[in-house]
This record gives C-alpha cells, sequence and structure tokens, in this order.
C-alpha cells in the first residue's frame, strides 16, 4: 500500500510539473502571448523570427521572437471585411466608367488628373489587396513608435486630398496616428480654406498649418516636420490611398534600426479613371542616370530576397512617400532649404543617409497609391522646377556636372586597355577627346580605343573597338546631328 502511494505521489507530482512546463499542455498555453522554441508547432519565418502555423485570425495572438521582441498581427481584419464588401463607383480600386463628358479637358486642367471622376468616387473607397501572399502572415512589434503623418498641398482638389486624409485613418492603427498635418502651401483655391476647416473639426487628429506665402514642396514639408510631435514622420502627396495595413512594416523597421528610412511601394492610381494599380515591374530600386533623372531598375538578382516580400534596401527613394524616425530626420539636417518646389529632394535626403550612416528601404508588405498627374497643373515661380543636376555633356570632351559649375570633371584614358578615370577637365583634347560614333561606340583617337564596359566587374575601361559589341554601344539621348557630324568631321 505504501509503494502504491508513493508511485501515485510521484505521479501526480509530475502530472503538475507537466503542467506547468509544458508549451502545449501546460499553464503556458493558457497565456496568449507564447515564447517560441523550437517546437513542432512553429516553422523559422524570414530573418529566424518563428511564425505560427495557422494564426489566430482575430490578430490578437502574438509571438517572442528569439531577439526578445513581441511580435503581433496587426491586421484590422473587420475593417478588411468592411471593405470587401463594399460595391459602387471605383470600389475595390477598379477604373470609373468614363463617358465622354467625363473626358474633357477642363476635368483635368485644375489638378492634372480627372477631378470629375475622383469627385464621384467614395472618399472611403476600399483598395485591392495587391500585397504579395506573404504579406498576410506578417508580424510586427506589438510596441511600435507613432508617426505624424505630413501632408503638404497646393491647390489640391477637394476630393483627392480627403480621400488621402480618409484612407490613412480608416487603414491606420489609430493608436500609431499621433496627427495628420496638413500643411497647405500658400493655396488659392476657396475650398481648401474654411470648408476645410470645418471639415476637419470632425476628425480631431487632424491639424491644418499654412505657409505665409509659396514655398514649395520642400519647405512645405519642412514646416510640417518642425510641428511634428510623432517618435517618426510620415510624408505622403495629398493625392494619395493607403493600403491595407500600410503602416505596422513601416514603423517595424525603423523600430528596427532609428536610422533606417522607409518607403511604401507606391502603386499607380490612374489619372484618367482612378483605376489602382501596381507600377510595371513592381518591386525594382530606386536609382538615377548621369542627367540626375530618377529611374527605376531591376534588382540585381544577387541582392534580391528569396522571400519578395521582406524589405529591401534602395539607393534612392522616390521621393514623396516615406517614413523616418523624427530626431533622425533632424539629425541628418532634414531637407536644404535651399531647393524650390520640387525636384532633387530625394537625392539629398537619400545621400546623407548613406553617408551618415542610415539605409533606405523599400516595403513590398507597405502599399500606398499615388496619383501619377497627365501634367503639372500649378505654376512654378522662376519658371522651372530646379534638379541639382549633373549633366553629361557631350562637347569634345565628356563632362560630369552642370555646365553651369566652374569645376568640372572629364573622362580621361591613358592607353588602349586603360580604366577610363575622371579627371580635372583641362580643354587640351589628348587624353579627354572623344567621339560619338554612328555605331554607337565611344572611340577615343588618342589610343585609337573604345569604351567598353563589364556589367560583372561594374567598370568601364578602354578596349579594341568591336562595333559588333554590345558591351560597347552607348545610348545617348540627344545629341545634334548637325553638330555631331560637322564635329567628327573635324577630327578625322
Ligand atoms: N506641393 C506643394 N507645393 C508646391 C508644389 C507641390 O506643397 O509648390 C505638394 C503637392 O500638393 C504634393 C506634393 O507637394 O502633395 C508633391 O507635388 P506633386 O504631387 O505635384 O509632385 P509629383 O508627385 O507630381 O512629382
Ligand atoms: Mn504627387
Amino acid at each position: 500500500m505504501r509503494r502504491k502511494e508513493k508511485r501515485l505521489l510521484q505521479f501526480a507530482g509530475l502530472l503538475i510539473a507537466a503542467l506547468l512546463f509544458l508549451p502545449n499542455v501546460g499553464l503556458w498555453s493558457l497565456y496568449r502571448d507564447r515564447v517560441f522554441d523550437n517546437s513542432p508547432d512553429t516553422v523559422d519565418g524570414p530573418g529566424g523570427i518563428p511564425v505560427i502555423q495557422g494564426l489566430n485570425r482575430m490578430g490578437k495572438d502574438a509571438q517572442v521572437g528569439r531577439d526578445g521582441v513581441r511580435r503581433k498581427d496587426w491586421h484590422d481584419y473587420d475593417a478588411i471585411k468592411r471593405d470587401a464588401s463594399r460595391s459602387g463607383n471605383g470600389e475595390q480600386g477598379k477604373a470609373f466608367p468614363l463617358s465622354e463628358a467625363d473626358r474633357v479637358d477642363q476635368a483635368y486642367r485644375e489638378n492634372g488628373f480627372n477631378i470629375y471622376v475622383s469627385d464621384r468616387i467614395s472618399l472611403n473607397r476600399s483598395l485591392p489587396d495587391i500585397r504579395h501572399a506573404n504579406c498576410k502572415q506578417k508580424l510586427y512589434g506589438e510596441k511600435l513608435p507613432n508617426t505624424s503623418i505630413i501632408i503638404p498641398f497646393h491647390n489640391e482638389g477637394w476630393s483627392s486630398l480627403l480621400r488621402t486624409v480618409h484612407s490613412v485613418l480608416n487603414r491606420s492603427p489609430p493608436q500609431l496616428i499621433a496627427e495628420v498635418i496638413l500643411v497647405d502651401d500658400f493655396s488659392d483655391k476657396e475650398h481648401l480654406k474654411v470648408a476645410l476647416e470645418e471639415y476637419m473639426v470632425r476628425m480631431p487628429k487632424v491639424r491644418i498649418l499654412r505657409t505665409k506665402k509659396r514655398e514649395g514642396l520642400i519647405r512645405t514639408r519642412l514646416l510640417g516636420a518642425a510641428a511634428a510631435k510623432g517618435e517618426v514622420i510620415t510624408f505622403l502627396d495629398s493625392h494619395c490611398e493607403a493600403n491595407v495595413n500600410w503602416l505596422p512594416p513601416l514603423l517595424d523597421r525603423i523600430a528596427q534600426n532609428r536610422k533606417s528610412i522607409v518607403c511604401p511601394m507606391i502603386d499607380v492610381i490612374d489619372h484618367d479613371n482612378f483605376g489602382y494599380e501596381t507600377q510595371a515591374g513592381d518591386a525594382m530600386r530606386g536609382a538615377f542616370d548621369w542627367e540626375m533623372y530618377y529611374k527605376r531598375i531591376p534588382i540585381p538578382s544577387e541582392l534580391q530576397k528569396e522571400d519578395p516580400s521582406e524589405p529591401f534596401e534602395s539607393p534612392v527613394m522616390a521621393g514623396g512617400l516615406f517614413a523616418v524616425d523624427r530626431k533622425w530626420f533632424w539629425e541628418l539636417g532634414g531637407y536644404d532649404t535651399g531647393l524650390e518646389i520640387w525636384g532633387g529632394e530625394q537625392y539629398e535626403i537619400s545621400f546623407k543617409v548613406w553617408m551618415c550612416g542610415g539605409r533606405m528601404e523599400d516595403i513590398p508588405c507597405s502599399r500606398v497609391g499615388h496619383i501619377y498627374r497627365k501634367y503639372v497643373p500649378y505654376k512654378v515661380p522662376g519658371g522651372v522646377s530646379l534638379a541639382r543636376v549633373f549633366t553629361f555633356g557631350w562637347r569634345e570632351d565628356i563632362r560630369v556636372g552642370d555646365p553651369m559649375h566652374t569645376k568640372k570633371v572629364c573622362f580621361d584614358a591613358i592607353s588602349h586597355n586603360s580604366p577610363v578615370t575622371l579627371y580635372d577637365c583641362h580643354g587640351m583634347k589628348g587624353n579627354q577627346l572623344w567621339r560619338y560614333r554612328k555605331d554607337k561606340s565611344l572611340y577615343h583617337p588618342v589610343s585609337n580605343s573604345c569604351i567598353d564596359s563589364s556589367p560583372t566587374e561594374r567598370r568601364i575601361f578602354m578596349n579594341t573597338c568591336d562595333p559588333g559589341s554590345p558591351s560597347q554601344q552607348w545610348l545617348f539621348e540627344r545629341t545634334n546631328a548637325t553638330v555631331l557630324e560637322r564635329f567628327n568631321r573635324g577630327n578625322n
């Protein structure tokens, strides 16, 4: 009997221990937040963060990754359901059926996009969830910094401006929005005055600031940033639509590294019919050419992530839409206040970020639509907009740098197999004399050789001319055939 009792006691003890400590049957399982080990019901997600199979669709379940950060599902499933049930003009991001009367020039004149169509689409319209499927499973930090949303506007249309604000408030967790700051860059449209203020009374998080004169996009953004109180500042254009769960993936990256500047993927809202679509090629990196024109280029295969929904680095941002830690933004010196109207600011901020130990990322799971205008509707004081520009001028030499600058550097080569280097322009022809030939090669008379390129080694160098070689073909976008002809003849 005593032995039996002992056994029983031992068994009871083991049972209690099991209840206390075993992960799936024990008391642990009573907690909603689970600490993860490599127990069989978890698999490793990207970055070694364990992901639970069959995530709780109420979005309440949280996990603690090996880095000790508690992560949760930030989706607002009720809002997603409400959106899915919407039907009507432009709902689900569908193109609005344009009538002939809608196509008139007047519809575009004031905004550069069809405001008649915009006015007939709900301010709360639904959008298609075009994120990569993996985005639906992703968890983000339970504690994320909040953000001020800064929206500069100059004579923006009523419905396009309000749809921007509505989409942000509808599709962001309220606790993450510190405020929405609308910064009016000296608009003269009546609807942007008292009517806007009256409308925004119902949206306590929205503040309206106004510049005292036309400042241009940069100083307008800066005015908003200076007034911002959120831990992060997020800049948007005044004609955007935030898509599902757009904000947590951005804030999560900043929470992990405060020197990350993060950009959502920018989708296209058609300026005619307001259809919502991804950009051609979707995930591409920001880049620029010698004339400082912003370009999107494919991500080289060696940099492509195994999971295409994971953040990837980008050399330069597109410009208008990004989130940055507020203090880090000011540590970077904000924007150069000498930048006018628009253009060039994305390079300025991008270069500073990379040079100051930060990084720039595009976040595929965060998507925001933007109306790309048909044309620029507003007047730009002083004539043209400014970009800081480099020009790649083709003269007798090949110059890098604005022709207005006094200091110039030129392509220079010393022999038929040397690298091509940049050297102060000496204007003496010689090593710096180049000829652009009809076969699209760049010929160097002094060495009787041509510029060749090696994409794998990422360099250009001199090589024996081979008109059939694609690596010796160069595209010149603007050339004057007469001048070129005369010049080439003169040097033969
Ligand atoms: N903007 C501004 N002041 C200006 C020009 C533009 O505040 O002088 C605002 C504009 O309303 C928009 C943002 O800056 O919110 C970017 O300008 P825009 O959309 O015209 O540039 P795009 O997107 O066409 O490159
Ligand atoms: Mn814009």
